[in-house]
């Protein structure tokens, strides 16, 4: 694969990642001896010593999170203290993030079979008969955050027995509750804890989580309970080669002229033909149901190529496929067992593979850009390895600031995490409508306060002053006739989603959310779904609907944006190098105003089109640093571009921060100006993109030095002159790219960082 020469400068760096032994296995001697006989009738030996540990700490009634990678056996660890309790006499309640998840677990505890447990789902597929038996029956129910907010909480009464006997509770997989998303499930747990407390228990949390930094001040974030940490992982490990690669600058033109690095998928195509020629079986992650098609698609023509020339068999092509959410079921599972027989030698697939299916036992893996997180990324990697064997991971850069980051800083990758899980259960928006539906299920109290968090008496008096709530000696009550779970949208941004309709047969392609209708489906926007591409015919805001009709423009269209952010309050503010930081509140107005019609292959700009949409404001937390004007002189009169160095500095700070905070680039916004109004100086704003914020803004603040060294380093580290995507081009950038000063960023950047460091 590395044979061909250009290819090896491609490569930036070779990790043995050596195969780690399995610690010891034993049984804790509290477990009863009818669960370790049907554990060792499924193979299962014993507790590895991260296992053990974890399950000992629940046992003991200690909260705890173990945040270890796949395949380390988290759910052996919450499984041991659960079903000892159930055999005790307890309940436990286990929550999932998706009701497929919770199905995988309710068939494995089936087959484990243990005395005396009568486990059940309860989710949205579960009848109206089924329910009432759960409620009464069930020791073990598995549903998951949107069930509990909807279903067992408000209706607590009717399930008063499971409360009152409920032993623990598992939060599987936690790491997906990041964001607003996570801020709704830590408030949603907290008033789960205020029910416990009225039916007399105390159940331990349990929380398993993938590989992340701090996981115990997540755990604490997410529960509001003081938690344990489980983090080294004795499960062993066959040992894999990872390739981090580069893929080269074109001599083809984008934004503004700047150089385009050749695609991801593009190289993964070409290294999936020659490893799937030389009989090594592969799969290869992309991010879009379309990129699976073109890679698979791709390989298959160059592997045609070899059987044109002779040199390959003639149904080699035929051994490699797509794989991708959107198919059949029954076709999905042909793949993957064609892929196992080894029918198939390649497969090119979307992340629909990364979980819960049993495709293992491959030789190599190529992922096509950063999956988000360690998490994925090592989840991906590690369907690859055969019985021992070493197997082959390639990590392909796309053309971003934060891929080209990690692949010249493979220390980011195999080191300690740095990433954290961020959420923000404080956020008034959040807090609010649970502070409701707490007060619809048991009246709040003053002693209530406390599990809501210091900004909730705030919170309470905003809710009483509009009316939702009515305040009494004893506390306060919900009287309204409606439900007050239905003032939180749990999963999504508030407003409801735009839907996308097919003018000429009246078929529902998909929804929009919102926010983001603005700038994706406005009238004239080219919209893709499933590979197909349309055009939008009209955007009808008040009826939430855009309309569309099928379509093959040679162009592709931006939507441009005006964004005015204002100071509302600055929280918090340190010095950073002879600037300031600072962490706050902000109000973030934004107007679509015209979109761009760019030319498909070469980016060439064809037309900008004016637009007449209202603005939208959100107010949210923002992090900001600002130089002062004494730091700023000598630079501009250096010839520096201010405007342009402080626009390339934001944007590149925006690809990085996901680096240290789980969000991706698309959860955060950015503003940059030369002066701004509230603080009088040149000032970079990052902001997170949801109402009332959602936590990353204030872990780039907790981590800023970190942030701007390593955004710093991933502009130095980029070898275009001038600028590119892989460095300071944002492909959200509301504003077209401009302007943009690439070595400007890198003086003002050094400038803010050179403060000693003692003053951190
Ligand atoms: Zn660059
Ligand atoms: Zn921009």
């Amino acid at each position: 694969m590395l044979d061909v020469p250009a290819r090896r400068e491609r490569v930036t760096h070779v990790e043995h990642v050596p195969a780690r032994q399995a610690g010891k296995t034993r049984w804790p001697d509290w477990v009863d001896q009818r669960l370790v006989t049907r554990w060792a009738n499924h193979g299962v030996s014993g507790l590895w010593p991260h296992q053990a540990e974890a399950a000992e700490l629940a046992h003991r009634g200690q909260n705890v999170i173990i945040s270890t990678g796949t395949a380390s056996g988290k759910s052996l660890s919450y499984l041991v203290p659960a079903l000892s309790a159930t055999l005790d006499g307890g309940t436990i309640l286990y929550l999932s993030p998706s009701k497929a998840l919770a199905a995988d677990q309710l068939r494995a505890l089936r087959e484990l079979d243990p005395p005396e447990l009568r486990a059940a789902t309860y989710d949205g597929d579960t009848s109206f008969e089924e329910r009432t038996w759960v409620r009464r029956h069930a020791n073990y129910v598995l549903t998951n955050p949107d069930m509990l907010h909807r279903g067992l909480l408000p209706r607590h009464t009717q399930w008063s027995a499971f409360w009152r006997r409920l032993r623990m509770v598992v939060v599987d997989e936690c790491h997906g509750y990041r964001g607003v998303f996570g801020s709704h499930v830590a408030q949603i747990l907290r008033r789960l804890r205020r029910i416990c407390v009225r039916y007399g228990s105390r159940p331990t949390f349990l929380l398993s989580s993938a590989t992340a930094s701090e996981p115990g001040a997540f755990a604490n974030r997410l529960t509001g309970l003081q938690m344990a940490e489980v983090t080294t992982d004795a499960s062993p490990r066959g040992s894999t080669t990872f390739a981090l690669w580069e893929p080269p600058l074109t001599d083809l033109r984008g934004e503004g002229g700047a150089p385009v690095r050749r695609p991801a998928t593009a190289e993964s195509a070409d290294l999936l033909a020659d490893l799937v020629a030389s009989d090594v079986r592969t799969l290869a992650f992309v991010r879009s149901r379309r990129a699976a098609e073109s890679v698979a698609l791709t390989t298959r023509a160059r592997l045609g190529d070899l059987v044109a020339d002779g040199s390959a068999p003639a149904d080699l092509p035929d051994k490699v496929a797509a794989y991708r959410a959107g198919y059949l079921a029954e076709d999905r599972r042909g793949l993957e067992k064609a892929l196992r027989s080894g029918e198939l030698l390649g497969l090119a697939t979307t992340n629909a593979l990364e979980l819960g299916v049993d495709v293992s036992g491959l030789d190599a893996v190529l992922i096509a850009g950063w999956p988000g997180t360690r998490a994925s990324l090592w989840q991906q990697a590690g369907r690859a390895g055969r019985d021992g064997q070493d197997a082959l991971a390639v990590l392909i850069a796309r053309d971003d600031p934060l891929d080209t980051y990690l692949v010249h800083h493979p220390e980011a990758l195999f080191g300690r995490p740095v990433e954290t899980i961020v959420l923000d259960p404080g956020n008034p928006y959040v807090l609010g409508p649970h502070l409701c539906a707490a007060a619809a299920e048991i009246p709040l109290t003053h002693d209530d306060l406390d599990v809501f968090g210091p900004t909730s008496k705030e919170v309470l008096a905003d809710l009483v002053g509009d009316g939702l709530l009515r305040e009494r000696a004893a506390g306060w009550f919900w009287t309204s006739r409606g439900r007050a779970t239905d003032l939180a949208d749990i999963r999504g941004s508030g407003a409801a989603p735009v839907q996308v309709v097919e003018m000429s047969t009246g078929r529902l392609l998909g929804t929009v959310d919102e926010p983001s209708a603005h700038s994706t489906v406005h009238a004239g926007a080219v919209y893709v779904h499933q590979g197909e591409t349309f055009l939008v015919a009209e955007l009808d805001l008040e009826a939430g609907v855009a309309l569309v009709e099928a379509g093959a423009p040679d162009y592709t269209t931006f939507a441009r944006d005006v964004t005015d952010i204002s100071v509302i309050e600055s929280l918090d503010s340190h010095p950073l190098g002879p600037g300031e930081l600072h962490f706050g509140s902000v109000e973030v107005t934004s107007q679509v105003v015209a979109y761009l019609k760019r030319r498909a292959q070469s980016g060439e700009l064809m037309g900008d089109e004016p637009l007449d949409l209202p603005p939208r404001t959100l107010r949210t937390r923002a992090v900001w640093w600002t130089l002062p004007t004494s730091a700023i002189i000598p630079l501009v009169e250096d010839g520096l571009d201010l405007g342009g160095a402080a626009h390339a500095a934001e944007h590149a700070s925006i690809g990085l921060l996901p680096l240290f905070a789980t969000c991706d680039r698309w959860d955060i916004g950015g503003v940059s100006t030369e002066l701004h109004a509230d603080t009088g100086l040149p000032t970079v704003f990052v902001y997170d993109g949801h109402e009332g914020g959602a936590g990353f803004a204030e872990r780039g603040y907790a981590r800023a030095r970190d942030w701007l060294t390593a955004t710093r380093e991933a502009i130095a580290s980029c070898e275009c002159e001038r600028g590119c995507p892989s460095c300071i081009q944002s492909p959200k950038c509301g504003n077209g790219n401009e302007p943009l000063d690439k070595a400007g960023a890198l003086r003002l950047l050094a400038v803010l960082l050179s403060c000693d460091e003692s003053r951190m």
